[in-house]
């Protein structure tokens, strides 16, 4: 069995953030890239709000700079999927695309956190092109714009305040009679003059050919519909973080965010460390996926220190 110190799982910019550091302390990384190479960022266009970039970048491209910057580096970057761990006893194993374990004295998780989805074809057909599920993210490009948000918790509120500051009206598509939300976002979202609410509401379609131009709303009580002209259409109806294969070992939240020490990468079990979206369900921003990337490395750099 190959036996390695320190195995990444994941290839965003937490992953590649720490390969970068992890090589760089002379610890030689393995990465396993998982289905998605690059990340989320992939399935994105232009990327405006990552420093260092005066004139925005297309996500793409940037994952490709952060993938050439963790080789030039030494780390060792390779395709396959993490299908199963052992986390029982350090060292730990990890199975690769259901065919080969590798021992690790070290791991460092950061295997993201997917987005919710409504489900309909023009939502899938218009992702990139008014459909987002990021207001931080996207917002800006629909600034002055009028935009519909769907959605009922604590982060849907949060997101249509958010545009309520950039756009000229949110329509804000709730399928109950009230919001998810805390009461105090509630209200702040009830006060705020440019959201409208469509309460018992529900999305009919997404609107557009090649560009979100508007939505369809239902009401699901009188099964009456609208159209309303958007130019950008949001979804916050939740992410779920990929850690199905990492429960039974490490503390997790309900929504099955990676608990971690607060102010480190560290889990639960000394050795595995976790960083980006996987265990950060407020921020969720490739910078702070980075930034927190660079913390597991350095954490993982301390802990093999220590044990040799
Ligand atoms: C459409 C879109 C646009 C966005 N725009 C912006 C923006 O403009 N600015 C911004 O700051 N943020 C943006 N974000 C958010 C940003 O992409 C994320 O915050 C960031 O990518 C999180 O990085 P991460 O490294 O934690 O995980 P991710 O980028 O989600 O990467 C997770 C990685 O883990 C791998 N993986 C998962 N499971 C396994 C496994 N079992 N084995 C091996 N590998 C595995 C995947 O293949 C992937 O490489 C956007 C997100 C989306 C979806």
């Amino acid at each position: 069995m190959e036996k390695v110190q320190l195995l990444i799982i994941g290839s965003g910019p937490a992953g590649y953030t720490a390969a970068i550091y992890a090589a760089r302390a002379g610890v030689k990384p393995v990465l396993y890239q998982g289905i998605q190479p690059g990340g989320q960022l992939t399935i994105t266009t232009e990327v405006e709000n990552y420093p260092g970039y005066a004139d925005g970048v297309q996500g793409p491209e940037m994952m490709v700079h952060f993938e050439k910057q963790a080789t030039r580096m030494g780390a060792d970057i390779r395709y396959g999927i993490v299908t199963k761990v052992d986390f029982n006893a350090s060292p730990f194993k990890v199975e690769i695309d259901e065919e080969f374990w590798i021992e690790t004295e070290s791991v460092i998780i950061s295997t993201g956190a997917s987005a919710k989805w409504l489900g309909l074809e023009s939502e899938q057909r218009l992702n990139g092109f008014g459909v987002s599920a990021c207001a931080v993210c996207d917002g800006f490009f629909f600034k002055g714009k009028e935009v519909a948000i769907v959605g009922a918790g604590d982060t849907a509120a949060e997101e249509a305040l958010y545009l309520s500051k950039l756009c000229t009206t949110v329509h804000m598509i709730v399928r109950k009679g009230e919001m998810r939300a805390s009461k105090v976002m509630q209200d702040r979202v009830l006060r705020t003059e440019n959201i409208k609410m469509y309460w018992n509401s529900e999305t009919d379609e997404v609107l557009g050919e090649n560009k979100v131009s508007g939505v369809r709303i239902k009401n699901n009580q009188t099964n009456e519909k609208v159209e309303v002209p958007v130019s950008g259409f949001f979804v916050a109806i939740g992410h779920k973080p990929n850690s199905d294969i990492f429960k039974g070992f490490l503390e997790m939240d309900e929504a099955g965010y990676i608990i971690t020490t607060p102010g480190t990468s560290k889990t639960n079990i000394e050795g595995v460390f976790a960083a980006g979206d996987v265990q950060d369900k407020i921020y969720r921003q490739a910078v702070t996926a980075a930034g927190s990337g660079c913390m597991a490395a350095l954490d993982a750099e301390r802990y093999l220190s220590a044990k040799h």
